[in-house]
C-alpha cells in the first residue's frame, strides 16, 4: 500500500475563545502544519498557535472536532501499554496517598491501560480509571481499568480525581474540568500534571497539544472552579517537562458555574503575553535546530551508503526519530525505528511502513547504519552497538546531526 492510497483525515476546526478569560480576539503566534501517519490513515493537523492579549494564555486558536481527535488517538497514538511506567510512580502514589483516607476512592481520567490505577490499588485504595481511547481496546485492559467509562460512576463519589498529561489535550479546559469535578466529593482533592509552557515551551507545543499552561494559568483555571490550591510550585512533576498541582474542592457552586478571570490574574496579562511571545520564539528556534539536525543526519546516512541498500536503524522511537525517519526512508527502502520498550515494539511509526522493531533485529542485517535519537543516552547506545559487534557503515547522532563513527 503506497502513501497515496491512504485516507487523509481532516478535522473540522472551530474557533475558540480564550479558555482562561473568554477573550475572543487572540494574537496569532505562528502556525504548525503536521501530517501524522497512523495505522490506517494519515491525520492532517493544521495548528494556529495563539496567545490571549488580555491574559497571556497560549492555546490553539482553532480546535479540531472530538471525533477527529478520538480517531487520531486510536489510530496514531503510541499509548503506554503493557504495564511499563514511564514516570516516577512512587512519587505519584505518595502525593495522592497523603491526602486520601485509607481505602478511599481515587479516579484517574486518561488512565491508559490502567497500570497506575493498579499501583494505587496495591497501595490499598479503591482506585480505577477510564480512558476514552483505550476503552475500545479490550485486549489492553488491565486490573483497575473501568470499561464502562465515566457514566457508570456515581457523581461526587471520589476522594481524589487525578489526571496526568491529559488537560493539555482537551478541546475545552473548563468543560473538561467541570466534568472531572462532578466526580469529586466536596472537600475532595484534584491532582493534575501538565507540561509547563514557561520552562519547556517546545515540549508543550507537541503535535497534538491544544492548551499550554504556565503555573499561573493552571492555578487560575482551578481557582475559577472553586478549588483551593494546596501545592503547586513546591511539588515536583513526575516527568521532566511537567508541572504538578494539588487542589481541594472548597466551593461546589463555582465548580458548576465558574467565576470569571480574576482582576489579579488579568493585571499580569501584559507581562505573561510578552513571556508567551518570547517562549514561542524560543520553541520555534529549538524546533528549527532539531529539524536541521535530522536533515544533516539523513544526509550523512546517504553519504555513507549512496546505493541505499543498507538497513538503517533509527534508535529510539521518539520525536527525533519522527523527524529523521521520513527523510531517511526517501533514500533507504530498509528503514526501521528500533526501541527496547516492549510496549512500542510492533506498533506503527509515523512516516514508515515498517512497525517499530527491537534493536536486536540489527543482527539480521547485511549492512547497517545507525541513527541515534536519545539526547541523554546516545553515547551509551553507541557503546552497546560496539559491544554487540554490529559492524556499521556509519553511526550518526540524529540529535546533533553529527557522525560518531
Ligand atoms: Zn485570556
Amino acid at each position: 500500500m503506497t502513501s497515496t492510497d491512504r485516507p487523509l483525515r481532516q478535522a473540522i476546526w472551530s474557533t475558540a475563545a480564550c479558555d482562561l478569560c473568554g477573550c475572543e480576539a487572540l494574537e496569532v503566534l505562528g502556525e504548525r502544519h503536521i501530517t501524522v501517519r497512523g495505522r490506517s490513515a494519515d491525520f492532517a493537523m493544521d495548528f494556529t498557535d495563539a496567545a490571549c492579549p488580555q491574559c497571556g494564555f497560549v492555546q490553539a486558536l482553532n480546535r479540531p472536532d472530538e471525533a477527529f481527535l478520538m480517531d487520531y488517538y486510536r489510530d496514531a497514538h503510541i499509548g503506554h501499554r503493557g504495564g511499563e511506567l514511564h514516570f516516577n510512580a512512587e512519587k505519584r502514589v505518595a502525593t495522592v496517598a497523603s491526602r486520601v483516607p485509607a481505602g478511599g476512592r481515587i479516579i484517574e481520567i486518561g488512565a491508559n491501560d490502567g497500570a497506575f490505577c493498579a499501583e494505587l490499588a496495591r497501595a490499598g485504595f479503591d482506585a480505577f480509571g477510564f480512558d476514552p481511547v483505550e476503552a475500545d481496546e479490550a485486549a489492553s485492559v488491565e486490573k483497575g481499568f473501568l470499561e464502562a467509562g465515566v457514566a457508570s460512576v456515581a457523581p461526587k463519589s471520589a476522594d481524589a480525581v487525578i489526571a496526568y498529561y491529559v488537560l493539555e489535550h482537551v478541546i475545552n479546559a473548563g468543560e473538561w474540568l467541570r466534568s472531572a469535578l462532578a466526580l469529586l466529593k466536596d472537600g475532595g482533592v484534584l491532582v493534575l500534571e501538565v507540561p509547563d509552557y514557561s520552562t519547556h515551551p517546545q515540549d508543550s507545543l507537541n503535535v497534538e497539544h491544544l492548551l499550554h499552561f504556565t503555573p499561573e494559568s493552571l492555578r487560575e483555571l482551578l481557582e475559577q472552579h472553586g478549588l483551593s490550591v494546596e501545592q503547586a510550585g513546591d511539588i515536583g512533576p513526575t516527568v521532566a517537562y511537567g508541572q504538578a498541582i494539588v487542589a481541594r474542592l472548597t466551593d461546589r457552586a463555582l465548580a458548576e458555574t465558574p467565576r470569571p478571570a480574576s482582576a489579579g490574574f488579568l493585571a499580569g496579562g501584559a507581562k505573561r503575553l510578552a513571556a508567551a511571545r518570547a517562549s514561542y520564539a524560543e520553541a520555534k528556534a529549538d524546533r528549527d535546530r532539531r529539524q536541521q539536525a535530522a536533515e544533516d543526519a539523513a544526509r550523512l546516512a546517504s553519504e555513507a551508503d549512496p546505493s541505499g541498500d543498507a538497513s538503517v536503524f533509527i534508535w529510539g522511537a521518539n520525536e527525533y526519530a519522527e523527524r529523521a525517519a521520513p527523510l531517511v526512508a526517501q533514500a533507504f527502502a530498509k528503514t526501521f525505528v528500533a526501541d527496547k520498550s516492549p510496549s512500542k515494539i510492533g506498533t506503527p511509526f509515523p512516516g514508515l511502513t515498517a512497525p517499530i522493531v527491537h534493536p536486536d533485529e540489527a543482527a539480521q542485517a547485511d549492512q547497517r547504519i545507525f541513527l541515534l535519537c536519545s539526547p541523554n543516552w546516545n553515547a551509551q547506545i553507541a557503546a552497546e552497538i560496539s559491544a554487540a559487534g554490529w559492524d556499521a557503515l556509519a553511526v550518526i547522532d540524529a540529535v546533533s546531526g553529527e557522525r560518531l563513527a
